[in-house]
This record gives C-alpha cells, structure tokens and sequence, in this order.
C-alpha cells in the first residue's frame, strides 16, 4: 500500500500547457487512407461514415450518447511521472478538463493511471465521465479502474463513485461535447497481419498523412477472442530503469471478451513527447487492462467507432522524455 496520506490535486490551469490545430481530414479521406493498410492486417474490413449508435447503450455503456461536437484529444503527464520511481505529487482530476476545453457539456473517455488516493494502490484508469455546469442535469461517471491484488496476483475490478473523477501520473483522454453525429465505423475480422488493431490504424494514417497529424478517439468493442492486456500492480519500490524491468514489474493477463475499450490515437508527434495510442478495457464479467493485442487472431472481430479530433492539448509536459514505457 502507498502512504495513505492523500496528495493535493493539482490545479491543471496552473501546469503547462500546449494546445495546437490538429489535421482535420474528412471521414471519406480517413477511409481512404485506412481501407487498403487495414487490409493487410485483417481478412474481413469496413470502414464507414455512419450516425453514431447510442453509446449510453449495452454492450457500450458509456457516460454520453455520442462522440461530436469540440472533438479533442488530451495526453496529460508521462511515464516519466511513474518510471523509474513514481512520483506521487501527480495527481488531476477530470473535473479541471473544463477549464483547458472550454467544452460544456463535457464528456471525457480515455486510459491513464488511476485514483492512487481513492484505491490505496496504484491502478488502471477507465475514464467515462459527462460532466455539465447545468445543475438541472445529473453528471454521470461511470469510470473503472483495475487494480492487481498483491496476495493472489489476480485483478480486480472497481466501479468509481459519481464524485470520484480523479487520476494520476499519465493519461490519454478524447473529449467532445458527447452529442450524437456522424463518426467513423470500422470493423476488422480474423487478423492476418502482425499489426494490432489500434497499431495498423495509427501506422495507415501516418503512411496517408505524413507530418500532419491526425487523432481520433472513441470505442471499440472486441467481441470475440481473448486479449493480452496489462495491470500495473502497486508502485515500485525499486527504480524502473528499462523496458525489461517495466514488464518485469507489469502483470499481464490473458482476458475474455466481450469488452470494450476507450482511448485515442494520434498518427504523428509534433515534438510534444505525446503517448502515440492508448487504450484501455472495461467489461461486464470484471476482466479488463490496458490493451496491448488480440491473442486469438482467426477469431477477433472489433467494432470502433472513432472522430477525429480537432485540437490536441497537451498538459504537464516533463521537461525530460523517457525513451520507454509507451507500450
Ligand atoms: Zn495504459
């Protein structure tokens, strides 16, 4: 267990903070740039414009109908904040994204280190959270996190209390106004390729449009095969310092679908030390993690339904990269 005196929340507008225009391509240009690279990867592929499903729906599940309207994407914090000793002062909350969108409405999914403080260990953050300044209206956190029980080594499952909107150290979120419109659908069927599937989208958007940055963000439903993910067990009391060591430290799972994953991509980095994707799982049966890829590839069927951003902020940015721990 960490100390269990709680650390101040950090008040975000006080951090550093970058915002820049990202590369805003129509969806038929997004489909044309993934068709032929997903291809590669998967036996079955479509790649659509479609109205966004109500995602408040099963097997969703999520905090808001859809995922338009001040479309953006958020790297907050580093791996440097974790590796190779954490630092424990890392700590924000979702409820200060407003005052860096501007967006109310807001809702925020994504993947990111969770609520230390609320847990009493460290663990792996779901965020899912519409949050309004209207008070007429509830705001809705339906937030998971994974955390690994230090006796059996297992992972268990939490379901986060409505006032409970705080993370640490490092996360990935997309943010919009959560208001149902037009998005991207892809499905991909029985991988053939070496790519995972989150990988072979940000590779085909990066090969299409270069040094223009393209980030998209959303859901993504894996409904069949298992998956390898990874939860991050309590801090480590000795220093981190190598990807051997990080997996080393990591504990890894082999987990049942279906399940569902929220998070961005972004296809290139304007020197910004960006995390280029980042997913995480939730499910029904209480398994889920970080996503690294399928581990039944004749079998996977994923369902995404993904927008493109338009802005990307990046706030409390270290002054010094780590070269690993992006994974
Ligand atoms: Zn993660």
């Amino acid at each position: 267990m960490v100390d269990s005196s709680s650390p101040v929340t950090l008040d975000m507008i006080s951090l550093p903070t970058v915002r820049i225009d990202l590369n805003v391509p129509t969806l038929d240009r997004i489909i044309e740039a993934l068709l032929p690279e997903l291809s590669n990867n998967f036996e079955t592929v479509s790649v659509d414009a479609v109205q966004c499903p109500n995602l408040t729906c099963s097997p969703f599940n999520l905090a808001a109908e859809g995922l338009n309207g001040d479309e953006m994407v958020i790297d907050i914090g580093s791996p440097s904040f974790l590796l190779p000793l954490v630092n424990l002062n890392k700590v924000y909350d979702i409820r200060d994204f407003a005052k860096v969108t501007g967006t109310d409405p807001l809702f925020v999914i994504g993947a990111g280190a969770g609520p230390w403080p609320h847990v009493g260990v460290n663990c792996e953050f779901i965020g899912n959270v519409r949050l309004t300044s209207d008070d007429s209206v509830n705001n809705n956190n339906s937030s998971h996190l994974y955390k690994v029980d230090p006796q059996t080594g297992s992972q268990v499952h939490h379901r986060l209390p409505q006032d409970e909107t705080r993370f640490a150290l490092l996360a990935n979120f997309y943010t919009s106004r959560g208001m149902t419109g037009e998005v991207l659908k892809i499905v991909c069927e029985t991988r053939n390729g070496p790519l995972d599937f989150v990988t072979s989208i940000r590779k085909a958007l990066a090969k299409y449009f270069g040094d223009k940055p393209v980030g998209l963000g959303g859901v993504i439903l894996i409904e069949t095969s298992k998956v390898k993910v990874h939860v991050m067990p309590d801090f480590s009391k000795i220093p981190l310092d190598s990807e051997a060591d990080l997996n080393n430290w990591l504990k890894f799972f082999e987990v049942s679908t279906p399940l569902v994953a929220l998070g961005y991509l972004v296809s290139h980095d304007p020197g910004l030390d960006l995390r280029p994707q980042h997913f995480h799982l939730f499910g029904n049966h209480g398994e889920g993690g970080h996503y690294h890829h399928d581990t039944e590839p004749t079998t996977v069927k994923y369902t995404a339904y993904l927008n493109v951003a338009k802005k990307l902020i990046r706030v409390d940015q270290p002054e010094t990269a780590l070269l690993f721990g992006k994974d």
